[in-house]
């Protein structure tokens, strides 16, 4: 039965895209140019964080990690268009949110900082499970979309997800199903010791992805690598004080 919702849910995605394929991405509301990701009102209302607020020490905190540079895009809350929209790019089925999601990225990276110091972008792995549920990978479109603004070249083989899809927990039936991420980071990256390398998720939440992504990369050399974030949303009352109640919904509205 599970899985029948599911089936259908997935149906009904590929149903709704089709028949609506210029929807905006954060409100639903049609957009006028074919391809167009977000309508003129959310692309210019959306909580965009400023250039001028460095949030990295934040960020080294939350995961514990020397990153060099953390660089988020959108401050989120509950239910609202930035919420929705990091959802969609997740779970809509529609992967041209996801890549202009990135090119935004892309060009708020370009603002913030030199890009041409980026040896490679890298997307957070989801489960080989996952991707097959899914059909992509969220993280790997926004990579695409960054490396489309700034030519920093994406790399895939860099980091795998060897955890496993658990449907039989607490957790696994509010959810249906959820993912015990384990990241491991493959030899390659030992090509990238004493270079530079972002991360690309969609979200931050605890910090506990970017900590194990992070950890595994510098592990493989040394700690001779820099590492750096680059998300789409985090919730807003991080940038102030970390509030309970909202990390608790992002991490579930958002797991995996
Ligand atoms: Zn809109």
């Amino acid at each position: 039965m599970e899985r029948l919702s599911k089936i259908f849910k997935k149906v009904k995605y590929s149903v709704v895209s089709s028949l609506y394929p210029h929807t905006c991405g954060a409100c639903g509301a049609v957009v006028e140019t074919e391809g167009e990701t977000l309508c003129e009102e959310c692309r210019y209302s959306l909580d965009y964080i400023p250039l001028d607020v460095d949030l990295t020490p934040l960020a080294r905190e939350m995961t514990h990690v020397q990153l060099a540079y953390f660089m988020p895009l959108l401050s989120y809350r509950k239910s609202n268009i930035e919420s929705r929209f990091v959802l969609n790019i997740k779970n809509s089925g529609i992967q041209r949110y996801g890549i202009e999601a990135g090119r935004m990225m892309g060009r708020m990276i370009k603002a913030r900082v030199d890009a041409g110091e980026f040896d490679c972008v890298v997307p957070v792995p989801i489960t080989s499970k996952r991707q097959e549920m899914r059909g992509y990978n969220q993280s790997e479109l926004l990579a695409t979309g960054i490396e489309m603004e700034t030519g920093i070249p994406v790399r895939t083989d860099l980091l795998v997800n060897e955890g496993k899809v658990v449907s039989n927990s607490i957790e696994a039936k509010r959810h249906k199903s959820s993912t015990a991420n384990k990241y491991l980071a493959t030899d390659i990256v030992k090509e990238f010791c004493g270079r530079h390398i972002l991360v690309v998720d969609d979200v931050i939440t605890t910090g506990k992805t970017i900590r194990e992504c992070s950890a595994a990369i510098m592990e493989k050399c040394d700690n001779n690598v820099k590492v750096s974030i680059a998300v789409v949303g985090m919730v807003s009352d991080l940038l102030g004080i970390y509030n309970d109640q909202n990390t608790i919904y992002t991490k579930n509205i958002f797991d995996d």
